[in-house]
């Protein structure tokens, strides 16, 4: 199997900038936010593996309380939300130009990523004659990618509708569709490359997406990213004063481990070709390091600055610490039917 590992935190750290400067009113957000969901019931079963969860322990993170299922370790939270939260509300509509470079930093990386493991792994595959689905396509910045790079059999599915709407103007062809067109484009014949970034997490039950994988037929592949119980997410566990990215129990509330991960490839009948760790649990402890030395008696002048300057200087290398040790909060895999 192909590994790499780490990722230059530069094409990150705007957002983790932009975060710093926002950190209080996110952290206020998120916690009047939790104070006011309403909740179905408390989880009898494993959303991943179906265990009965009744005395597993559970623990508390940030006022919520999660569980880890003895059977396959995935991390859910001990109750059922009545709803999921709004995505548009998060991701706010750029401007083409700012479009453009979230494309290039965070989603062209991911294409390459596949291109290279599969020039490794799979050398006499045509990736061109690949039918691509993006399952939760979002902003459209991964399908905006494939289309940098002249792939042609390109396919979204996005559950908001806004969503859809600005992407398929932004293409200016119909090439995003709704979930109820997202059985018979996973089923299709003609899909044979499923992606998925960053989507699992926020399903109840994952397995309306997975069931139609493991049905697809033998050398189907599967490419995904996933967050991961790691060491941005004890870090926020150690604090609450700044804002939870990974655990955040309002839109994250479940986690993987690399058990689960497993457990869920194997149920699958996928196989792993390749796997990029790289997480962003370093820019988390700048963000927290910096907040604090903020607010208290560095908040201007050279000393900030040179603290600003020699933190900035060891975001690489505490990540590629944490990568190397599979102890980073996310994973990227690309996986193949079996
Ligand atoms: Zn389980």
């Amino acid at each position: 199997m192909y590994k790499k590992f780490s990722k230059p935190s530069s094409d990150l750290s705007k957002e983790s900038d932009d975060w710093l400067l926002k950190d209080d009113e996110i952290l206020f957000r998120t916690n009047e936010d939790i104070k006011n969901l309403s909740y179905l019931a408390n989880r009898e079963t494993c959303l991943l593996c179906g265990s009965t969860l009744e005395g597993t322990e559970s623990f508390m993170h940030r006022s919520v309380d999660y569980i880890c299922c003895r059977n396959c370790n995935h991390i859910q939270s001990v109750q059922i939300l009545a709803s999921e939260a709004e995505f548009d509300q998060i991701y706010p509509p750029l401007n083409k130009k700012d479009w453009e470079k979230r494309r290039d930093r965070i989603y062209l990386p991911k294409l390459e990523w596949i291109e290279e493991s599969l020039k490794i792994s799979m050398p006499k595959l045509s990736l061109k004659d690949l039918g691509w689905l993006d399952l939760g396509s979002g902003g459209g910045y991964f399908l905006g990618a494939l289309k940098s790079k002249e792939y042609k059999d390109i396919k979204g599915i996005e559950e908001n509708s806004h969503l859809i709407s600005r992407s398929n103007e932004f293409f200016q062809e119909e090439i995003v569709f709704g979930l109820d067109k997202s059985e018979f484009y996973l089923n299709h014949s003609e899909t044979n490359i499923v992606t998925n970034w960053f989507v699992l997490e926020h399903l109840n039950d994952p397995w309306i997406i997975l069931n139609n994988l493991k049905n697809k037929p033998k050398g189907t592949l599967f490419a995904f990213s996933v967050p991961v119980f790691g060491f941005g997410t004890i870090l926020e566990q150690v604090s609450e004063e700044y804002a939870a990215r990974s655990l955040d129990g309002l839109v994250h509330r479940q986690i993987f481990t690399q058990q689960s991960i497993d457990y869920m490839l194997n149920k699958m009948n996928y196989k792993k070709v390749s796997d990029w760790t790289f997480g962003q649990d370093s820019l988390d402890l700048k963000r927290l390091i910096l907040k604090k030395i903020n607010k208290r008696s560095f908040s201007e002048g050279m000393l900030l600055e040179d603290i600003q300057n020699k933190i900035g200087s060891i975001v690489d290398p505490i990540q590629e610490v944490l990568d190397r040790a599979d102890f980073s909060d996310a994973k990227h895999i690309l996986s193949i039917k079996d």
